[in-house]
Order: structure tokens, then C-alpha cells, then sequence
């Protein structure tokens, strides 16, 4: 795992040095033939006025208070570093977790608050010392964009438990600079390499950009967990990260059941090729259920009771909980004991896991259900996520905020 932290050149001459160098080889000046030739003229044009030897400036959408609506803002990206690479974003997902921070309901949320966790883009410029991209490149941004890079759980391509505390893509101590991190409902986004997906050739850019949080949430604990084929495995709420699950858990030839609260959803869960959908509410099926499942993943963002689905986990079963991140409900001692059941909790994935789940899903061809939507009804679709309204993820085409909004400075 490569070293990222504080590899600023010391000497502010050889850090100018490199941030011209930078600048050259989005241009595609310092480019080799093979580079220049993937290179759009616009990219390479863009790239040339769009980071300069200080930090510069960037389109984003975002809220200045936890009551206010997502409105056109003006922000500033970090001069490019070394290890830096500077994404031209073209989509970005609408994440659960972004209306969340957004209204504030996990804490106190830093202002401006510009959310977004699900990023495609393009590369318009490296650092000199970048192996991993060159310009023109397809990368990805997930929930993470910094850690410690030397406890042992980073160590361990585990960063989303680092010891020492990672830096999230939005909303978090901006370990680079000072200030909070601003995401990916923006035009550009300056990122360490270690933490850029590669996005392999050939994906559907807006469909993979939920991935990023989505997949590798709900992909991390069945490579955990080992779900293997013929496993009973029942996936809990069908959302964005629900829906992503049981496509996940059907290419693992795992027997997937659903469990929803709306009938609507029934139908659905087939097409994704759940073997059956239940609806939780309805008492004598879960009953009918009962001691039934290797793993049970809950992709539920609030809380709800959990005992009537730790009821149907087998002898060692796990239920793993994703979504809500507040205390939970209704977990009964023996209910666990009698069974020597498991619940356990899991959060998004480290980068090496990231990179596995996009490279498996581009080969098997496994995507999100999405509805691409402009920058200007993000607010509208916020209200749609909140109401169970999108099958199943909106993702916003940055085209949009390139070409109509008027930010605010
Ligand atoms: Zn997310
Ligand atoms: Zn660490």
C-alpha cells in the first residue's frame, strides 16, 4: 500500500515546480504521444485554466445550514499535490448518508456542506509523482479520501478502520488543508491517488458511480462473512444499497431472500432475481422463517426492532447491520445466545476491497438501477429518496452543473 501523508515538497520552489509540472501534463505538454492521443482537447484545454499553482476555484452544489436546500455555491479545490489527481467529475450518486449529514441528523454538520460519495470522473491532471492514472483516465471516489496510512488496519488495506481516523469525502477534518472536505456534488475534486478507483474500460460511468458507496457497503461484509453459493442470505430494505445487495449476493448463486416494508417492492425484488420477497410486516411468514439464514445484511438507514430478524439466522448466523448508525432497537440477549448468533455491524470498504468490487461488477456486468437527474433537482430528489421513491439510486449528470448553474461566491 503506497505512503501517502505529507509528501508535499518541504521547499516552496520545488513545490511550485511540481505543481507546474502538473499543470504540464494535464495540458498534455509533458505527455507521451500514446496520453495526448486520449486526451479530448477540451480536457486538455480545461485542465490548463482549471488548476493553477494555488488552490482555484470549482462549481458545487451544497447547504449552508442543516435547514437550508442544496443551492449553487462556489468552492475552492487544493493546489495539486504530488500524489494529487485532479478529476473532472461527471457523475455522482445520491447517497442515504448525504441527506443525513446534510440535515444534520448524524451531529453537527460543518458549513457548507457539499455531499456526495458516488464520484465518476475524468483525470484533467497528476501530480508528478502519480503512477496509478495518467490524463484522460476514468477514476472513482468513494466515502473515503484520506487516512493514517500506518496503523495496523491501514496497514491491512483496511482504512475505513483506521486507528488514527480517516478523512471522509465530504463533511470531515480536511487533513490536507484547513477546513472541512467538500464532495463530489461539484465540477472538479482533488484527491490523493491511493484513494482514486480505477475504473476500468468499458463500465457504465453512471451506473458505477453508486457503487462506490452502495456496492463495496454491501459487497465488504459478504467477503467477510464468506457467503458462498447455495447460502441462504436475506438482505433487509431495498434502496440503494439494498437492491445493489441482491444482485451482489444473486452472482454469488447465494439464495436471496428479501424483506421489505412496501408491497411495491415485491415485484421488484424478483426482477433483481431474489429467489423470494417477504414482507417484514407480516408476522406468520417471518415466523415461517425462523432459524432459516447464514447471513442477514440490513441496508435500513434508521433504526427498527431486530429481534423478529435475528429470529432467523441460524445456529452462528450473523446479522449484519449497514445502514442505521444510531442506536439500535430491540436486540434480546438470549434471542442471540440460543443460537450462538452473530449481530455485527460493517462500514463501507478499505480502497483495495473498493477496487475489487467495481473490476467484479464490470466483468459480470452488474450495475445500479439509477435515474440520472440534473444538479437543480437534487433537492426534489432528496424529497424522493426520503419518501422511498427511486428504484433504486439518483445519480446526478455534472453536465448539468457545468452548464447551468450560476454559483454564488
Ligand atoms: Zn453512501
Ligand atoms: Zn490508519
Amino acid at each position: 500500500m503506497s505512503k501517502r501523508l505529507n509528501e508535499e515538497p518541504q521547499h516552496p520552489e520545488s513545490a511550485m515546480q511540481t505543481r507546474r509540472d502538473a499543470l504540464m501534463i494535464g495540458a498534455g505538454l509533458l505527455a507521451a504521444p500514446l496520453v495526448a492521443s486520449v486526451i479530448p482537447a477540451a480536457y486538455a484545454a480545461e485542465a490548463s485554466t482549471s488548476a493553477g499553482d494555488g488552490p482555484f476555484p470549482a462549481h458545487a452544489y451544497g447547504a449552508t445550514s442543516v435547514t437550508s436546500p442544496l443551492v449553487p455555491l462556489q468552492i475552492e479545490r487544493r493546489a495539486l499535490g504530488p500524489k494529487d489527481v485532479l478529476l473532472d467529475v461527471l457523475y455522482c450518486g445520491v447517497c442515504h448518508s448525504d441527506i443525513h449529514t446534510v440535515r444534520g441528523e448524524w451531529g453537527p454538520t460543518p458549513s457548507p456542506c457539499v455531499p456526495g460519495h458516488e464520484i465518476v470522473g475524468r483525470v484533467l491532471a497528476v501530480g508528478k509523482a502519480v503512477t496509478k492514472f495518467k490524463v484522460g483516465d476514468i477514476g472513482g471516489v468513494g466515502c473515503l479520501v484520506n487516512s493514517c496510512g500506518t496503523c495496523e488496519n491501514c496497514l491491512a488495506d483496511l482504512e475505513q478502520y483506521c486507528l488514527n481516523g480517516f478523512t471522509l469525502t465530504y463533511a470531515s477534518p480536511d487533513s490536507s488543508k484547513a477546513g472541512h472536505t467538500l464532495g463530489g456534488y461539484s465540477d472538479k475534486i482533488v484527491v490523493t491517488e491511493h484513494f482514486v478507483i480505477r475504473i476500468p474500460p468499458g463500465a457504465d460511468l453512471a451506473a458505477t458511480a453508486p457503487l462506490l458507496c452502495a456496492g463495496i457497503t454491501t459487497f465488504s461484509p459478504m467477503q467477510h462473512w464468506k457467503l458462498a453459493a447455495g447460502q441462504r442470505v436475506g438482505v433487509i430494505g431495498l434502496g440503494g444499497l439494498g437492491h445493489v445487495a441482491v444482485k451482489l449476493a444473486v452472482a454469488r448463486k447465494a439464495e436471496v431472500t428479501v424483506f421489505t416494508t412496501s408491497q411495491g417492492k415485491i415485484t421488484d425484488a424478483k426482477r433483481l432475481g431474489a429467489r423470494e420477497a417477504v414482507l417484514s410486516t407480516d408476522t406468520a411468514a417471518m415466523k415461517g422463517l425462523a432459524a432459516k439464514f447464514d447471513l442477514l445484511i440490513s441496508t435500513v438507514p434508521e433504526a427498527f426492532p431486530m429481534q423478529p430478524f435475528i429470529n432467523l439466522l441460524k445456529l452462528d448466523g450473523t446479522l449484519v447491520n449497514v445502514g442505521a448508525m444510531n442506536p439500535l432497537e430491540d436486540v434480546h440477549g438470549l434471542g442471540l445466545a440460543r443460537a450462538r448468533r452473530s449481530l455485527a455491524g460493517s462500514i463501507i470498504g478499505g480502497i483495495a476491497e473498493t477496487q475489487e468490487v467495481i473490476d467484479y461488477c464490470t466483468t459480470r456486468n452488474i450495475k445500479a438501477d439509477i435515474e440520472l437527474i440534473r444538479i437543480e433537482d437534487v433537492n426534489r430528489a432528496y424529497e424522493r429518496v426520503v419518501n422511498k421513491d427511486v428504484r433504486y439510486r439518483f445519480v446526478i449528470d455534472m453536465a448539468s452543473l457545468k452548464a447551468g448553474s450560476q454559483p454564488r461566491s
